[in-house]
């Protein structure tokens, strides 16, 4: 957490378990002869149908790094070291279970742009993304890990962005919307980002119920905020705040080994759950 991710509006979000959405996001044009003749591309099933042939790719996202450090502990812990130890912890786990294929923004610590990150996430065709950080706070009480979803604000900011370069360059995967009418490019903009929030908040409530078994939540564990992250129109994508570095336990607790072994385990396991329902694992 950084000065720009302050001013959340908090909102619990419930969701049914499954997302209702028509358009999966990860739904990318593959080669068209591992298709079933009969998968419908723009159709949940016709993305169980194509991704089922696939390994779900998995980008994991470090938040912060390089001149840009994030929060600081007051043991001196740096919010870019921690959160690239958990992402690091992370990828070794989810390539342990050989189910997924784990994308990383940064491996080092390096400053990435928020924009160069998403450009990575869209470029591996990333079917979710998972930006780690850690928050920090005046009160040094507050302590809990915490997940956030993409903001309807920052959506609607975003779409307007994603217009004006929707006739140079592909916005949305699979949909070339070059020379569309404004209106169809608008209503295929805020369609993608429809189907991608809708994923967001589920994959979001997935890993907030796995976490929250082992580790000590924020009192409202899913929050939806104006983040300065996740800024792709059409990838799912949460970002987990790991707990409170203002907090000294917090901060002693996340350098803990067996601490981030749960964090990691526990996401694992969240990501199993939430890719079992779509029968690309398992
Ligand atoms: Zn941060």
């Amino acid at each position: 957490m950084n000065k720009a991710h302050k001013n959340h509006q908090i909102k619990i979000v419930h969701k049914p378990p499954f997302p209702e959405t028509k358009n999966f996001p990860g739904n990318k044009p593959l080669d068209s002869k591992r298709l079933t003749p009969l998968s419908k591309t723009a159709t949940t099933e016709g993305f169980l149908a194509a991704a089922s042939k696939r390994k779900p790719v998995i980008v994991i996202d470090p938040g912060h790094g390089g001149k840009d450090p994030g929060a600081t502990g007051s043991f001196g812990t740096k919010e870019k070291n921690i959160t690239l130890k958990y992402s690091l912890a992370l990828k070794k786990e989810l390539e342990k279970t050989g189910k997924y294929k784990v994308v990383m923004t940064r491996k080092e610590n390096k400053f990435i742009s928020l924009s160069e990150r998403v450009r990575i996430a869209q470029k591996a065709g990333g079917d979710v993304l998972i930006s780690i950080h850690a928050d920090s706070i005046a009160n040094p009480d507050i302590q809990g890990f915490s997940v956030y979803t993409l903001s309807e604000r920052r959506k609607d900011s975003e779409a307007k962005k994603l217009l004006e370069k929707a006739n140079h360059e592909d916005v949305i995967r699979g949909a070339n919307i070059k020379g569309e009418s404004k209106d169809v490019q608008e209503a295929i903009i805020n369609f993608a980002q429809d189907s991608s929030k809708d994923i967001s908040n589920d994959f979001a409530a997935t890993i907030g119920r796995n976490l929250g078994k082992e580790i000590h939540p924020l009192v409202k564990n899913q929050r939806e905020g104006s983040l300065a992250v996740l800024t792709g129109a059409d990838i799912p994508s949460v970002l987990i705040e790991l707990g409170y570095l203002s907090n000294k336990y917090e901060e002693k607790a996340l350098l803990d080994n067996n601490h981030m072994e749960k964090f990691v385990l526990s996401l694992t396991t969240a990501i199993n759950e939430y890719f079992s329902k779509f029968n690309l694992v398992f």
